[in-house]
Parts: structure tokens; sequence; C-alpha cells
């Protein structure tokens, strides 16, 4: 299974095109890894995780094509993850001809929060209405927290981040492909425990984990991990026999205001046992 990180910000992007803080500068200063755009990943050509704000610009910054684009999987329907004008650009109003059809795995809520930010005239029947499916080669299927499905040749199971309850239900997901294993795990906090029973009796050993780092070195706040938080998710994936011997395990979805340039956050991700996420980088495990 390949994995292509086309971006690893948090919501408003690093350096936040509007901000001053010295880790801003320091990341127009250095480019390079220092540059993240918000958070989505493509597995293998055709699998992506969140229909991103980003994708246009990662596509052309790192030579990735879209255009074999087959699944994606929603985690939930926040700006930085859900640009749902992305189902035009791939569409006939945008005179696109020969891409496959797509289908789109998310919440009820956010394939109505989809809708909603799209033209009524192309998507009034709300997406899961065939015509409105034949219109943008689309066929969308609702999900859950705590469903197994298979997508393509991929077996997908859905479990429940701890990310803005009060509003939305947010999902990660664990992605298995030809004996290896994908957890992508942002947006959230510290799992919850039915996470972590669902986790345990479906038996998995996670060869990859992507996880979130938003505050880093800031202290914890609610639905997202800093560097402590996520060194201590991490240890209990280990104790709970979920990660593979060779797992490899990269901090994602990276803020500006709470994480350090790309070369000192890799100091201290060595010092605890994890990688970290840049653009553009390409895992094969
Ligand atoms: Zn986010
Ligand atoms: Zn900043
Ligand atoms: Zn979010």
């Amino acid at each position: 299974m390949r994995l292509t990180f086309l971006g690893t910000a948090a919501s408003e992007g690093y350096p936040d095109a509007f901000c001053q803080c010295s880790f801003c500068a320091r990341a127009r200063a250095f480019g390079g890894p220092n540059l993240r755009k918000r958070s989505a990943v493509l597995v293998n050509d055709d699998l992506l995780i969140d229909l991103g704000p980003d994708l246009i610009a990662a596509a052309q910054i790192h030579g990735v094509s879209l255009a074999g684009l087959r699944y994606c999987l929603q985690t939930h329907e926040h700006d930085d993850h859900l640009e749902p004008h992305h189902l035009l650009s791939r569409s006939r109003y945008c005179a696109v001809e020969g891409v496959p059809r797509l289908h789109l795995y998310a919440t009820a809520g956010a394939l109505t929060a989809a809708a909603r930010r799209l033209p009524p005239r192309i998507v009034g029947a709300g997406l899961l209405d065939p015509e409105v499916g034949e219109r943008l080669n689309l066929t969308a299927h609702v999900v859950a927290p705590f469903q197994s499905f298979t997508v393509g040749p991929y077996r997908v199971t859905s479990v429940r981040a701890a990310h803005d309850p009060e509003n939305l239900i947010a999902l990660l997901y664990v992605i298995e492909h030809g004996g290896r294993s994908l957890f992508y795990c942002t947006d959230t906090g510290p799992l919850p425990e039915e996470t972590w029973a669902a986790l345990r009796a479906g038996g998995h050993r996670f060869t990859l984990v992507a996880m979130d780092h938003t505050f880093g070195l800031k202290g914890p706040a609610a639905g997202h991990l800093n560097a402590d938080q996520f060194a201590a998710q991490i240890e209990r994936l280990r104790a709970e026999g979920l990660l593979a011997p060779d797992a490899r395990i990269f901090a994602h979805h990276i803020a500006h205001h709470a994480n350090p340039d790309h070369a000192a956050l890799v100091e201290i991700g060595r010092r605890r046992g994890y990688e970290i996420a840049c653009d553009g980088l390409i895992v094969d495990v």
C-alpha cells in the first residue's frame, strides 16, 4: 500500500498566510517540508481520504494525478477537510471526460453539508439522489461509526473520533489492503473507549498510523492531540497489541501555532518514537 500525504496542516494551513508568529516566519524562510497545505492523503492512486480545499494545489505541486480516483472516504465536514466543489471540478460541468465513477463514503451529516455548499440546481435533491449521482458521476454512501465495508480492493472500518461531538459525527478509518493496514486518525482527541473496544474487537495490526498532532507543544485542548497525548495514544496502541512490529507512526494535521519547524519536529518525534509527515511525502508499507 502506498500513502501520499497531499497536505499535513491543520485548518488554517502552515504557514497561515495571515500570521506573523515566529513559526510561520520560519516556515516561510525555510520552505520545503515546512510548507503545509490542509490535510488530505491519497492511498495508492485510487482512494482519497478527505476532499480537502487544497487538493488542486497539492496535485499540481506534488505531481500527483487524481484522474484515477475511484473512492473517497470523508472523515467529517469541517471546511479544512471538505471542499465539495471538487465534485463539480471532476464532472461534466467542468468538461471533464473519461473519469471513473467516484464512490464517496461519508456520514449523513457530511453529505448534507456538502450538498448545501453546492448549487441547488445541480444537487437540489441531495447527493444520495440517483439523478444527482448521474449528473456528478458520483455514488454517495452513508457511513456511520463502527461499520466494516468493502471499498473496491480495500477493506474499510469506520470508528468514532473524539472531535466536535456537539455538532457532528467525525470518523477515523482503518484501511486494509494486501495484508497491510492503515489507521487514519485525524481529527481527534484521545480516542473514545468505544473506539478502543472496536479496534480491539477488529483484531487490527496497523502497519501505518497517521495521527492528529494539531496542538504539538501546547497544552491539551478538546478535539485534537498535543505531542504528549499523541505519544500516550501510540503507547496505548502498542499496549493493546494494535501495532505491527514494523509499524510506522506519523504526526499529521500540524498547526502553525503549536508546532515548530519541520526539522525541530522531526527531532521531537525521534525522541518519542514517531515520524513527522510533510506534504508530498510518499510512504510505501
Ligand atoms: Zn481538521
Ligand atoms: Zn503562525
Ligand atoms: Zn475538524
